[in-house]
């Protein structure tokens, strides 16, 4: 069998990818190895799939902690304004929420999935469900495809195999090791929008506990490394939510350096003013035990562990308590200590950072600097971004980018051997 394209992977990255080389006249097999196109983009944002965000290039640009100016003219030919247009006008109505998040109306990610799925098979292109196992490459130039039934040749090949994360959606770093055998360089890969691990036996003991309005401080070998406020929760394996998920993204040495988190519970409130509420609720509970005086402060299941901190035998009553431990208890609200001793596993990351060199491709048209006809989108590029949208919109940009480079080029060559 040949073709003139073959896409491995029909994610975001791929689907995107051969629907716009089939539009621009190119002879397209997608092949994944899921029997259902867009497994990974079913589960997205929490089912709702967060396909864009609805913001101008600097802002989209701050939103990637890595090299995001390889985006530059992916971006300019399919901004995250023209993604809502895509959508929109294939039948999906969208709406943003908070943060300038963009989701489909229906709040079901598999209507973001079929739609996709529906618009390749209609459009003329292949898909078939194969596993591809190497790129068959000769004189610097890609031929085929090799499957576990054989070699399937083509002219061009796009790699959209996704990253390490949530394996059991397909993506199993299939990309990164197509890459090296091709002489690509792929930087240290790592899981990323991930929970963090602690030894600190309190995470157990609050598992369930949401907090809102705080502000998370993480610390790299104790210089501040980020701090934002927002949600997180305790699990029982350290720390999750929002918050906790975009502080991983920036902790690039997991692993390597030593890290430790701080909650600043109260962050509406400087210590003065704090200060002020604690001997305010001191007096209101004053014939009260110590930990009375706290239930108007902090959720019920903290207590413990901040009269824990503040290292007292004893608990004295609220009318008893000293300067010297009222200061202590404002650093413990101000500053609740979390150690970290990792982040989850790539199961439960929402995505893979590191990937394929971006230096050894080409920005304008996503192609190998060192294979002819060789193509790489989406979340196998050593890119990534904080939640919010990004990540999938990096997918379709880099996706169609791609997939019209291929086709035009492979155009290009066939009128040059055809003359
Ligand atoms: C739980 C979760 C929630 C997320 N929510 C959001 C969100 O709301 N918004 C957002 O912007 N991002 C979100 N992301 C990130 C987003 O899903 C990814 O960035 C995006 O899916 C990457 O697209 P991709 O096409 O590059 O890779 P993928 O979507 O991972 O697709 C890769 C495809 O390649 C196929 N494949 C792999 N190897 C082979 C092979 N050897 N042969 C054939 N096929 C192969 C796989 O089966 C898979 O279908 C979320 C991720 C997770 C895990």
């Amino acid at each position: 069998m040949s073709t003139d394209i073959i896409v491995i992977g029909g994610g975001a990255a791929g689907m995107m990818a051969a629907l716009f080389a089939a539009k621009e006249g190119a002879q397209v097999l997608l092949l994944d190895k899921n029997r259902k196109l867009g497994r990974k983009l079913r589960i997205t944002g929490k089912g709702r799939c967060n396909l864009t965000n609805n913001c101008e290039r600097k802002e989209f640009l701050d939103n990637i902690p890595g090299d995001g100016r390889f985006l530059h003219s992916a971006l300019a030919a399919f901004s995250p304004q023209d993604t809502m247009q895509f959508f929109e006008e294939k039948g999906l109505p969208l709406k943003t929420e908070r943060g300038k998040r963009v989701f489909p109306q229906s709040d079901n990610a598999n209507d973001v999935a079929d739609l996709l799925a529906d618009i390749c098979r209609r459009s003329g292109l292949t898909i078939i469900q194969a596993e591809a196992i190497g790129i068959s490459v000769r004189d610097g130039c890609v031929r085929g495809v090799k499957t576990q039934d054989g070699l399937l040749e083509c002219r061009a090949c796009i790699i959209c195999t996704g990253g390490m994360s949530y394996p059991l959606t397909g993506s199993t770093g299939d990309g990164y090791r197509f890459a090296k055998s091709l002489g690509h360089t792929v930087t240290e890969v790592r899981p990323s929008l991930v929970p963090l691990e602690s030894p600190d036996p309190c995470c157990a003991r609050l598992q369930g506990l949401t907090l809102k309005n705080v502000e998370l401080r993480i610390f790299e070998n104790d210089t501040l490394l980020c701090r934002e406020q927002g949600e997180m929760l305790f699990t029982h394996f350290g720390i999750s939510g929002p918050l906790v998920l975009s502080a991983s993204a920036r902790m690039h040495r997991a692993g390597l350096a030593r890290y430790r988190a701080e909650i600043d519970l109260k962050p509406a409130l400087d210590e003065k003013s704090l200060d002020r509420r604690i001997l305010r609720d001191l007096s209101m509970y004053h014939n009260k035990a110590f930990h009375n005086a706290l239930v108007d402060l902090v959720p019920h299941a903290l207590i413990p562990e901040l009269i824990r901190l503040c290292g007292i035998e004893t608990e004295p009553m609220a009318n008893e308590v000293t300067k010297d431990l009222r200061m202590r208890l404002l650093h413990a609200l101000k500053a609740f200590p979390i150690e970290i001793s990792g982040t989850r596993p790539y199961e439960e990351a929402i995505i893979t950072a590191g990937g394929v060199r971006l230096r050894e491709l080409d920005p304008r048209s996503m192609q190998s600097r060192m294979v002819q006809g060789l193509y790489f989108a989406g979340e196998v590029l050593d890119l990534d971004a904080y939640t919010g949208g990004f990540n999938l919109q990096i997918a379709w940009s880099t996706g169609r980018l791609a997939g019209i480079s291929a086709a035009r080029n492979t155009q290009i060559l066939s009128s040059g051997s055809a003359t």
